[in-house]
Protein backbone atom coordinates (compact mmCIF):
# COMPACT_ATOMS: atom_id res chain seq x y z
CA UNK A 1 0.00 0.00 0.00
CA UNK A 2 1.59 3.28 -1.01
CA UNK A 3 0.28 5.11 1.76
CA UNK A 4 2.37 3.59 4.08
CA UNK A 5 5.82 5.51 3.41
CA UNK A 6 3.98 8.65 1.74
CA UNK A 7 3.49 10.83 4.60
CA UNK A 8 7.02 12.73 3.71
CA UNK A 9 5.95 12.50 -0.02
CA UNK A 10 6.01 15.74 -1.75
CA UNK A 11 3.30 16.89 -4.11
CA UNK A 12 5.68 16.45 -6.73
CA UNK A 13 6.67 13.28 -5.78
CA UNK A 14 3.51 11.83 -5.48
CA UNK A 15 2.60 13.20 -8.79
CA UNK A 16 5.32 11.08 -10.70
CA UNK A 17 4.51 8.20 -8.48
CA UNK A 18 2.80 5.94 -11.38
CA UNK A 19 2.06 3.42 -8.61
CA UNK A 20 -0.02 5.06 -6.72
CA UNK A 21 -2.42 5.89 -10.28
CA UNK A 22 -2.65 1.95 -9.83
CA UNK A 23 -4.05 2.30 -6.26
CA UNK A 24 -7.02 4.41 -7.18
CA UNK A 25 -10.09 3.04 -6.15
CA UNK A 26 -8.56 0.78 -3.82
CA UNK A 27 -9.97 0.70 -0.64
CA UNK A 28 -8.73 1.99 2.35
CA UNK A 29 -9.93 1.69 5.87
CA UNK A 30 -7.91 4.19 6.91
CA UNK A 31 -8.62 7.15 4.74
CA UNK A 32 -12.34 6.43 3.48
CA UNK A 33 -13.45 8.59 0.84
CA UNK A 34 -14.88 11.41 1.29
CA UNK A 35 -17.86 13.18 -0.91
CA UNK A 36 -18.60 16.96 -0.76
CA UNK A 37 -20.53 19.22 -4.05
CA UNK A 38 -17.68 21.27 -5.78
CA UNK A 39 -16.94 23.58 -8.50
CA UNK A 40 -13.63 22.99 -10.65
CA UNK A 41 -11.63 26.05 -10.21
CA UNK A 42 -8.45 24.71 -12.70
CA UNK A 43 -6.86 21.60 -14.07
CA UNK A 44 -3.15 21.10 -15.30
CA UNK A 45 -1.59 18.09 -17.18
CA UNK A 46 -0.04 15.84 -14.76
CA UNK A 47 2.22 13.23 -16.39
CA UNK A 48 1.30 11.64 -19.46
CA UNK A 49 -1.98 10.61 -18.23
CA UNK A 50 -3.25 12.20 -14.90
CA UNK A 51 -4.64 15.28 -14.38
CA UNK A 52 -3.75 17.74 -11.62
CA UNK A 53 -7.31 19.59 -10.30
CA UNK A 54 -7.83 22.60 -8.19
CA UNK A 55 -11.55 22.58 -6.92
CA UNK A 56 -13.62 24.48 -4.27
CA UNK A 57 -15.64 21.77 -2.44
CA UNK A 58 -18.60 23.23 -0.49
CA UNK A 59 -17.71 20.85 2.10
CA UNK A 60 -13.59 21.17 2.02
CA UNK A 61 -12.45 24.27 0.89
CA UNK A 62 -10.26 24.57 -1.98
CA UNK A 63 -8.05 21.79 -2.38
CA UNK A 64 -6.12 19.80 -4.86
CA UNK A 65 -5.93 16.60 -6.18
CA UNK A 66 -5.36 14.38 -8.62
CA UNK A 67 -7.43 12.37 -10.71
CA UNK A 68 -5.64 9.12 -12.43
CA UNK A 69 -6.28 8.44 -15.91
CA UNK A 70 -7.74 11.83 -16.98
CA UNK A 71 -5.75 12.70 -20.09
CA UNK A 72 -6.57 9.51 -21.40
CA UNK A 73 -8.96 9.32 -24.61
CA UNK A 74 -11.43 7.13 -22.41
CA UNK A 75 -11.54 8.21 -19.08
CA UNK A 76 -14.29 8.06 -16.54
CA UNK A 77 -14.29 11.69 -15.99
CA UNK A 78 -15.97 12.97 -18.48
CA UNK A 79 -16.44 16.23 -19.19
CA UNK A 80 -16.93 16.66 -15.31
CA UNK A 81 -13.40 18.30 -15.17
CA UNK A 82 -13.96 21.39 -17.12
CA UNK A 83 -13.57 25.11 -15.93
CA UNK A 84 -16.00 26.16 -13.29
CA UNK A 85 -17.60 22.94 -13.39
CA UNK A 86 -20.24 22.50 -10.89
CA UNK A 87 -19.87 18.44 -9.79
CA UNK A 88 -19.88 16.29 -6.67
CA UNK A 89 -16.72 14.86 -6.21
CA UNK A 90 -15.28 12.33 -4.40
CA UNK A 91 -11.93 11.95 -3.38
CA UNK A 92 -9.54 9.70 -0.60
CA UNK A 93 -7.75 12.55 1.78
CA UNK A 94 -3.32 11.42 1.89
CA UNK A 95 -1.29 11.89 5.36
CA UNK A 96 -0.01 14.82 3.92
CA UNK A 97 -2.97 16.98 3.11
CA UNK A 98 -1.15 18.48 0.19
CA UNK A 99 -2.86 16.45 -2.76
CA UNK A 100 -5.90 14.47 -2.28
CA UNK A 101 -7.12 11.22 -4.83
CA UNK A 102 -9.70 12.21 -7.01
CA UNK A 103 -11.85 8.97 -6.95
CA UNK A 104 -15.32 10.16 -9.07
CA UNK A 105 -17.06 13.40 -10.35
CA UNK A 106 -20.28 13.82 -11.61
CA UNK A 107 -21.68 16.38 -13.27
CA UNK A 108 -24.48 18.29 -11.83
CA UNK A 109 -24.87 21.38 -14.32
CA UNK A 110 -23.29 21.96 -17.39
CA UNK A 111 -22.00 24.90 -18.78
CA UNK A 112 -21.50 23.37 -22.45
CA UNK A 113 -21.79 27.17 -23.74
CA UNK A 114 -19.85 29.16 -21.71
CA UNK A 115 -16.62 26.60 -21.79
CA UNK A 116 -16.74 26.19 -25.47
CA UNK A 117 -17.29 29.82 -26.62
CA UNK A 118 -13.90 31.92 -26.46
CA UNK A 119 -15.39 35.06 -24.88
CA UNK A 120 -17.40 33.33 -22.38
CA UNK A 121 -14.78 30.99 -21.31
CA UNK A 122 -12.28 34.24 -20.97
CA UNK A 123 -14.86 35.25 -18.25
CA UNK A 124 -14.95 31.66 -16.52
CA UNK A 125 -10.86 32.17 -16.21
CA UNK A 126 -10.91 35.38 -14.64
CA UNK A 127 -13.56 33.94 -12.40
CA UNK A 128 -11.23 31.40 -11.60
CA UNK A 129 -8.08 33.36 -11.50
CA UNK A 130 -9.46 35.29 -8.52
CA UNK A 131 -11.42 32.14 -6.82
CA UNK A 132 -7.70 31.10 -7.04
CA UNK A 133 -5.88 33.84 -5.53
CA UNK A 134 -8.17 34.93 -2.92
CA UNK A 135 -9.53 31.84 -1.28
CA UNK A 136 -7.27 30.02 1.13
CA UNK A 137 -6.44 25.96 0.80
CA UNK A 138 -9.35 24.32 2.78
CA UNK A 139 -11.02 27.11 4.31
CA UNK A 140 -15.07 26.46 3.58
CA UNK A 141 -17.02 29.33 2.46
CA UNK A 142 -20.29 29.62 1.50
CA UNK A 143 -20.64 32.70 0.01
CA UNK A 144 -17.74 32.80 -1.99
CA UNK A 145 -19.26 29.14 -3.29
CA UNK A 146 -22.43 30.43 -4.10
CA UNK A 147 -21.08 33.16 -5.60
CA UNK A 148 -18.86 31.70 -8.32
CA UNK A 149 -21.43 28.61 -8.91
CA UNK A 150 -24.21 31.98 -9.88
CA UNK A 151 -21.56 33.80 -11.58
CA UNK A 152 -20.71 30.80 -14.05
CA UNK A 153 -24.52 29.74 -14.25
CA UNK A 154 -25.40 33.51 -15.42
CA UNK A 155 -22.58 33.40 -18.21
CA UNK A 156 -24.45 30.44 -19.59
CA UNK A 157 -27.42 31.95 -19.72
CA UNK A 158 -27.06 35.25 -20.68
CA UNK A 159 -24.45 34.33 -22.79
CA UNK A 160 -22.81 37.17 -21.97
CA UNK A 161 -19.26 37.67 -19.28
CA UNK A 162 -20.11 41.92 -18.83
CA UNK A 163 -22.65 41.75 -15.95
CA UNK A 164 -21.67 38.68 -14.26
CA UNK A 165 -18.03 39.51 -14.37
CA UNK A 166 -18.36 43.13 -12.90
CA UNK A 167 -20.60 41.81 -10.41
CA UNK A 168 -18.40 39.14 -9.66
CA UNK A 169 -15.61 41.13 -8.73
CA UNK A 170 -17.71 43.52 -6.98
CA UNK A 171 -18.77 40.75 -4.28
CA UNK A 172 -15.57 39.58 -3.97
CA UNK A 173 -14.16 42.66 -2.87
CA UNK A 174 -17.04 42.78 -0.82
CA UNK A 175 -16.88 39.46 0.74
CA UNK A 176 -13.25 39.97 1.24
CA UNK A 177 -13.54 43.05 3.54
CA UNK A 178 -11.62 45.00 0.70
CA UNK A 179 -14.51 47.34 0.30
CA UNK A 180 -13.88 50.86 0.43
CA UNK A 181 -16.65 53.70 1.06
CA UNK A 182 -17.78 54.65 -1.96
CA UNK A 183 -19.47 58.37 -0.60
CA UNK A 184 -16.39 60.16 0.46
CA UNK A 185 -12.36 60.35 -0.27
CA UNK A 186 -10.19 58.17 1.56
CA UNK A 187 -7.81 61.31 1.16
CA UNK A 188 -9.34 63.94 3.28
CA UNK A 189 -13.18 62.24 3.90
CA UNK A 190 -15.12 65.22 1.55
CA UNK A 191 -18.09 63.58 0.25
CA UNK A 192 -18.12 63.17 -3.67
CA UNK A 193 -21.63 64.14 -4.30
CA UNK A 194 -22.13 63.70 -7.95
CA UNK A 195 -18.78 64.39 -8.61
CA UNK A 196 -16.44 61.77 -10.38
CA UNK A 197 -14.29 59.23 -8.11
CA UNK A 198 -10.93 57.70 -8.67
CA UNK A 199 -8.83 54.12 -7.69
CA UNK A 200 -6.06 52.34 -9.25
CA UNK A 201 -4.87 48.83 -8.43
CA UNK A 202 -1.83 50.96 -6.07
CA UNK A 203 -4.49 51.89 -3.20
CA UNK A 204 -7.15 50.29 -1.32
CA UNK A 205 -9.57 53.38 -1.88
CA UNK A 206 -11.62 55.98 -4.02
CA UNK A 207 -10.78 59.74 -3.91
CA UNK A 208 -11.88 62.68 -5.55
CA UNK A 209 -10.32 65.14 -8.14
CA UNK A 210 -8.12 66.73 -5.39
CA UNK A 211 -6.53 63.50 -4.29
CA UNK A 212 -6.19 61.92 -7.09
CA UNK A 213 -3.33 59.89 -8.03
CA UNK A 214 -1.45 60.00 -11.88
CA UNK A 215 -3.04 56.67 -13.96
CA UNK A 216 -6.21 56.76 -11.51
CA UNK A 217 -9.50 55.76 -13.53
CA UNK A 218 -12.29 57.09 -12.63
CA UNK A 219 -15.59 55.59 -10.90
CA UNK A 220 -18.47 57.78 -11.62
CA UNK A 221 -22.02 58.35 -10.06
CA UNK A 222 -23.41 55.65 -12.38
CA UNK A 223 -20.57 53.36 -11.59
CA UNK A 224 -21.25 53.88 -7.72
CA UNK A 225 -25.14 53.66 -7.78
CA UNK A 226 -24.22 50.73 -9.91
CA UNK A 227 -22.84 49.31 -7.04
CA UNK A 228 -25.43 49.65 -4.76
CA UNK A 229 -27.32 47.96 -6.83
CA UNK A 230 -25.43 45.04 -7.16
CA UNK A 231 -25.47 44.97 -2.80
CA UNK A 232 -28.81 45.10 -3.11
CA UNK A 233 -30.17 42.21 -5.72
CA UNK A 234 -29.21 38.77 -7.37
CA UNK A 235 -27.30 38.51 -10.43
CA UNK A 236 -29.46 36.31 -11.38
CA UNK A 237 -32.32 39.75 -10.93
CA UNK A 238 -30.53 42.16 -13.03
CA UNK A 239 -31.37 43.59 -16.36
CA UNK A 240 -29.24 42.86 -18.86
CA UNK A 241 -29.49 46.50 -19.92
CA UNK A 242 -27.92 47.08 -17.51
CA UNK A 243 -24.67 46.28 -19.63
CA UNK A 244 -24.99 49.47 -21.89
CA UNK A 245 -24.20 51.60 -18.66
CA UNK A 246 -20.73 52.72 -18.70
CA UNK A 247 -20.21 52.77 -15.28
CA UNK A 248 -20.50 48.68 -15.81
CA UNK A 249 -16.80 48.84 -16.42
CA UNK A 250 -15.82 51.35 -14.28
CA UNK A 251 -17.02 49.42 -11.36
CA UNK A 252 -15.80 46.13 -13.18
CA UNK A 253 -12.11 48.09 -13.36
CA UNK A 254 -12.38 49.47 -9.58
CA UNK A 255 -13.27 45.85 -8.53
CA UNK A 256 -10.65 43.85 -10.25
CA UNK A 257 -8.08 46.52 -9.16
CA UNK A 258 -8.64 46.23 -5.60
CA UNK A 259 -8.28 42.56 -5.85
CA UNK A 260 -5.04 42.78 -7.52
CA UNK A 261 -3.90 45.11 -5.10
CA UNK A 262 -5.14 43.26 -1.40
CA UNK A 263 -3.65 40.07 -2.82
CA UNK A 264 -0.26 41.69 -4.34
CA UNK A 265 -0.34 40.10 -7.49
CA UNK A 266 -1.15 41.00 -11.05
CA UNK A 267 -3.64 38.63 -13.13
CA UNK A 268 -3.14 36.80 -16.10
CA UNK A 269 -6.44 36.54 -17.75
CA UNK A 270 -7.47 40.26 -17.29
CA UNK A 271 -5.49 41.65 -20.34
CA UNK A 272 -8.23 39.00 -22.35
CA UNK A 273 -10.94 41.27 -21.14
CA UNK A 274 -9.98 44.44 -22.45
CA UNK A 275 -11.88 44.09 -25.75
CA UNK A 276 -15.30 42.32 -24.20
CA UNK A 277 -17.31 45.36 -22.55
ZN1 LIG B 1 -9.81 64.06 -1.11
Amino acid sequence: MVLRGACLASAKAYATDDKSSQNVGAPTLRMPARETEAIILKTFPLGEADRLVSFLGRNSGRMRGVAAGARRLKNRYGSTLELLAHVQIWYIERETRDLVRIQQADLLDSLNKAQSDYSLSTGLAVVSEVSEQVLPEHEVNEAMFRLILLTAREVERRGSTALPVAYFAFWTVRLAGWLPRFDVCAGCGNAFGKGIAFQDAFHPGLYDAAHRRPGMKPVSVEARELAEVFAKQGLDHLDEGLVALPGLKELREAGLNWIEHHTERKMHTRALLETEI
